[in-house]
């Protein structure tokens, strides 16, 4: 068998989420969307659902997923839903539901509900992607009470900038967000990972944490509590072949990387194809056998080359982690012009095995 695969720690899952809980001190809504940022979703659900106070996902497939699995907690779908006959389903399955904008209230306004549905009301607080106009916010609200269809209304809102620790947008964004649901007595909730770990001083009373669940630091730079999450993922594989190049042998495709000494090559079993950064170029980090070395040439599509030459107990059959707990996939993004929530949410064709289940 190929032996890429991809570890999934579920202690360390249920570590970050409790993390999320603590240092918020808020509820947590745990992020499962893109089959939770490639970790499983159902897996990953299972493992957290006596501890969580609900789940988020990007769509009813996603939460039809879950439900089909047992999974009895509450689902807030974060763009609600695309079109109107879903809220057939939504009213079914019990699921709760952003809204964004102002066709979704007429939709639910001409629904039949056979429960009260519960709505995530949507503000615009300068993001710009979904989200009411601050001028339009009471309204919304005011006309979701009226219509008999909803039961509970939380505020919700979404920061552009909470990575960036430096940058005053979140609290400008709070401000719009204050002053646009001011007099509403409803629970709030602003906060995704970003804003959970760097911005101990925007309350809410749900958080809404995503990439920190997975153990994965959502900062550029080093950060006290990031630094307590403890990776979920590690993606590894295994050398197939070795060989020993002279001084000025090209390497792989395009001959973008040429030994500069006599090397020794080591061949892993994992590329593009599995989710691995094209673009990661030589240098990037690897652990082999636990010993740290580098990646060399050009990454292709199920196999990528690493340095031996400093490591004479490495050989054929040993193990490379390409992230994880020693690897940071923090650290092989950045190299790779990318954020770790897609090298996870690129991850495919290895298998996945989960421990601490
Ligand atoms: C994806 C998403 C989150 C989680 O974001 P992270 O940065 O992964 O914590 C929170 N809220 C909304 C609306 C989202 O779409």
């Amino acid at each position: 068998m190929r032996p890429a695969r991809a570890l999934i720690d579920l202690d360390a899952l249920r570590h970050n989420y409790q993390l999320a809980r603590t240092v918020s001190g808020a509820k947590a809504l745990a992020v499962v969307k893109a089959d939770a940022y490639g970790h499983g979703a159902v897996r990953c659900a299972k493992a957290l659902e006596a501890e969580v106070d609900g789940f988020a996902v990007a769509c009813i497939e996603e939460a039809l997923e879950l439900r089909s699995a047992a999974i009895g907690k509450p689902i807030l779908l974060l763009e609600g839903f695309f079109e109107a006959e879903e809220l057939a389903l939504i009213d079914q399955h019990d699921l709760w539901c952003v809204v964004h904008s102002t066709w979704q209230i007429e939709a639910i306004e001409r629904t039949h509900f056979g429960r009260p549905l519960t709505v995530w009301l949507k503000l615009d607080s300068g993001m710009h992607r979904v989200g009411l106009h601050p001028a339009d916010y009471q309204a919304a609200y005011q006309r979701l009470l009226a219509c008999d269809k909803v039961g509970k209304i939380v505020l919700m809102s979404h920061f552009a900038r909470a990575d960036e620790l430096d940058c005053e947008r979140s609290v400008e964004q709070v401000a719009v967000f204050e002053k646009a649901r001011a007099g509403l007595a409803a629970e709030v909730s602003l906060r995704n990972s970003p804003a959970v770990l760097g911005w101990p001083n925007i309350s809410s009373d749900w958080v809404r944490p995503g990439i920190m669940l997975y153990g994965a630091t959502p900062f550029e730079q080093e950060q006290a509590l990031a630094a307590r999450l403890r990776p979920v993922m590690t993606l590894e594989s295994k050398v197939i072949s070795v060989r020993e190049l002279p001084v000025g042998e090209p390497i792989g495709y395009g001959a973008r990387f040429i030994t500069e000494r006599p090397t020794r090559v080591g061949v892993v079993a994992i590329g593009y194809a599995d989710g691995y950064p094209r673009h990661a170029p030589t240098g990037t980090p690897v652990l082999i056998d636990g010993q740290p070395s580098r990646l060399i040439g050009r990454v292709s599509m199920d196999m990528l080359t690493v340095d031996l030459t400093d490591l004479p107990h490495a050989g054929l059959g040993s193990r490379v982690e390409l992230w994880g707990k020693n690897v940071l996939a923090s650290d092989v993004a950045a190299l790779a012009g990318t954020i770790p929530y897609q090298l996870f949410c690129n991850l495919r064709r290895v298998p996945l095995v989960y421990s601490g289940a």
